[in-house]
């Protein structure tokens, strides 16, 4: 949802106005610094685009239903975050592009392709990619993202809508987070866990989310350091599922990750971000047994962490 994005209000309020007009172009061209929300912002644009609880020219998406979350997750099959392969996007990269633009969309309404750091195009692939530009596939939607405006071709700038991004305002949630009582030693993983989201960060605050999950982060290395640890994974997933029950265990998973980003000395992060995604489709899709989806997930955790 929009208010997710901070510090963005000038860029978001021309894609609201342009939304509710009902006149959303083919290509935007996002530029401004690195790190202000430019990807989140695209992606909060495509699930405007494919959203299943938006009526009319309503300008907001949802963020709960299938399409949106599978966006947020960045696992939709008609949303595409392409980044360049090596140093430079690849000829290949365009070609198989330009290979699947024109055919419909798999499940949404609209395709969307964020091209992130557009700048590190070749000029033959930037030509290459302009001819898609030129004859814009219907139902498509492009989002180039880039933070040096300067270094791209003419002709891809003058066929984009372009929308700015500025500096977030200094210190955003050192100013607002004393404001909600957080103690000072307690923002850096309330804002990793929120992504720079206030209105995420404000969520987990109110539900006791984030109290419960620092009391919780001491046990769960445990699991790690113990060899036979298995009675204090059934525990811990028990004590899991019972504060957070069906309805806010995505929640768990979220904060969970990006623990585990702060954790990679002891583990394989690739393979362990694989393994909370899995478990997070299995909640979400396959209806499954909370406490031993949990369990399943912490003891394929552990496995890994041995190696
Ligand atoms: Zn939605």
């Amino acid at each position: 949802m929009w208010k997710d994005i901070l510090g963005q209000e000038s860029a978001i309020n021309i894609l609201k106005k342009t939304i509710k007009q009902n006149r959303l172009g083919t290509s935007y061209l996002f530029f401004g610094p690195d790190g202000v929300g430019k990807t989140k912002t695209a992606k909060e644009l495509a699930k405007v685009c494919n959203c299943q609880s938006i009526v009319g020219e309503q300008e907001d998406s949802c963020g709960r239903c299938s399409p949106c979350y599978k966006i947020e997750q960045d696992i939709h099959p008609d949303v595409k975050i392409i980044k360049p392969a090596s140093i430079h996007f690849l000829i290949s990269q365009i070609q198989d592009l330009q290979k699947e633009v024109y055919t419909t969309p798999f499940e949404g309404k609209k395709k969307v392709y964020i091209l992130d750091k557009i700048d590190k195009m070749t000029t033959e692939a930037a030509n290459a990619f302009l001819k898609t530009l030129e004859e814009p596939p219907a139902n498509v939607l492009f989002i180039l993202v880039t933070s040096s405006l300067e270094v791209l071709l003419p002709t891809i700038i003058s066929r984009c809508r372009p929308v700015k991004f500025n500096l977030l305002p200094e210190g955003i949630q050192t100013r607002i987070f004393p404001e909600w009582g957080l103690e000072p030693t307690r923002f850096h993983l309330l804002a990793q866990a929120s992504g720079g989201s206030l209105g995420r960060a404000k969520e987990y605050l109110e539900k006791g989310i984030f109290e419960h999950q620092a009391k919780l982060s001491n046990e769960i290395e445990n699991i790690f350091k113990k060899d036979n640890s298995f009675l204090l994974i059934s525990k811990i997933a028990t004590q899991i599922v019972d504060f957070y029950k069906k309805e806010n265990i995505e929640l768990f998973l979220e904060i969970f990750l990006v623990w585990l980003k702060q954790s990679v000395n002891f583990i394989n992060l690739y393979q362990a971000i694989d393994i909370v995604i899995e478990t997070q489709k299995a909640i979400r899709f396959q209806n499954a047994n909370l406490q031993l989806v949990i369990e399943v997930m912490f003891i394929k955790l552990k496995e890994i962490g041995k190696g």
